[in-house]
C-alpha cells in the first residue's frame, strides 16, 4: 500500500478535516501556510491523468473544505495545486489536492510555496475541529 492509502485505511496517523464516501483531507505534514491541506480519493490513482474520473469525485470534498477553511482559520483566499508527474514536484504517488489557505500578511503568488516550519499543526488542527 502506498503512504496515502495507509492513512486512509487507519495505518499511518492523520490529522483528519474532512470525509466522505470517496474522498478524504488531512493536514499536509509539512504546510506551505496554516491549514494547507490535502484532499484524496479514498481509492488509489498514481497521478491525474490515470483516471478521468478521480478529480470530479473529490471535487466536493475539495470545496467542502475550502469552506471549512475559510470559516474556521479565517482564510481569505486559497491556492488550489495538483502536481502530476515527478517533474512537477509529484513526491507521493496518490493523486492529492493541495488545498493551500491564504492570509492578507502574505499576499500573492510569490508567496505561494514555501514551507513554514513555524506552523503549529496541534494548534490548527484544534481550531478546525472546534
Ligand atoms: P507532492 O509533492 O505534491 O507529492 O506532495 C506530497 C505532500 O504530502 C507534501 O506536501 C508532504 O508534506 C505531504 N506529506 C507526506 N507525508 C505525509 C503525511 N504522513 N501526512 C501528511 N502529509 C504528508
Ligand atoms: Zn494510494
Amino acid at each position: 500500500m502506498c503512504i496515502f492509502c495507509e492513512i486512509v485505511a487507519g495505518n499511518i496517523p492523520s490529522k483528519k478535516v474532512y470525509e466522505d464516501d470517496v474522498a478524504y483531507a488531512f493536514l499536509d505534514i509539512n504546510p506551505f501556510h496554516a491549514g494547507h491541506t490535502l484532499v484524496i480519493p479514498k481509492r488509489h490513482v498514481d497521478r491525474l491523468t490515470d483516471d478521468p474520473t478521480a478529480l470530479g469525485e473529490i471535487a466536493p470534498a475539495v470545496t467542502a473544505v475550502a469552506a471549512l477553511l475559510q470559516e474556521k482559520l479565517g482564510a481569505e483566499g486559497l491556492n488550489l495545486l495538483i502536481n502530476s508527474g515527478a517533474v512537477a514536484g509529484q513526491e507521493v504517488f496518490h493523486l492529492h489536492v493541495h488545498l493551500i489557505p491564504r492570509y492578507a500578511d502574505n499576499p500573492g503568488m510569490s508567496g505561494l510555496a514555501k514551507r513554514d516550519p513555524d506552523i503549529d499543526l496541534d494548534g490548527v488542527y484544534q481550531r478546525l475541529s472546534a
